[in-house]
């Protein structure tokens, strides 16, 4: 028995994409996050498509969130995140919101706020984003959000804007 094992923290991923095969892309990802070292699967929504936000001369967007849990520290984690989205071809063309193969951003490491200079969490766009907030809310509505509260309030206050879960 390992007395030095870190303990572990349950972490919300959201996943974006909206390039090359969205679906495979989040399917890939989601393979890609579950097989690193130090972390677990521990939940996965449905897939949902959604309008994008920023340029709209670009394609719809799926989107999805995932549960892990982990001991991975976050900026470990974030950097792990960064290679899956290389490796899926994301190209980083300094357009906000461009369309993109793959997003990975931390929504939530445990009930920790962080503020360092390459990561906020929790995310800054958790608690505006139609597109993060439904379904994070169907794989945990009993979350409560630092510094937000609790996520049925906040999926309540926020309009759908033309989320659809997919049926498969
Ligand atoms: P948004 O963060 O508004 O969803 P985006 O996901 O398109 O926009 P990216 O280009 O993926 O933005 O990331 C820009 C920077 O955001 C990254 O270099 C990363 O350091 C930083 N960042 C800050 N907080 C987080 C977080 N919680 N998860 C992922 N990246 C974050
Ligand atoms: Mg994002
Ligand atoms: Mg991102």
């Amino acid at each position: 028995m390992n007395h030095l094992k870190t303990a572990q923290v349950i972490v919300y991923i959201g996943l974006g994409s909206n390039l090359a095969t969205p679906v495979a892309q989040i399917n890939s990802a989601r393979a890609a996050i579950a097989a690193q070292a130090g972390v677990q699967e521990r939940g996965f929504s449905s897939l949902y498509r959604s309008a994008p936000m920023g340029p709209q001369d670009q394609p719809d967007y799926i989107n999805a969130v995932m549960a892990l849990a982990t001991d991975l520290p976050p900026m470990a984690l974030l950097r792990c995140l960064q290679n899956i989205e290389n490796n899926q071809g994301r190209v980083r063309t300094g357009e906000q919101w461009g369309a993109r193969t793959l997003d990975l951003d931390i929504l939530m490491y445990g009930d920790q706020k962080i503020d360092l200079p390459d990561l906020t969490v929790p995310h800054k766009g958790l608690a505006e984003r139609a597109f993060v907030l439904y379904p994070l809310f169907e794989i945990a509505p009993q979350l409560v959000v630092p510094g937000k509260g609790p996520i049925a309030a906040l999926v309540a206050a926020c309009p759908l804007a033309g989320l659809k879960r997919l049926d498969c």
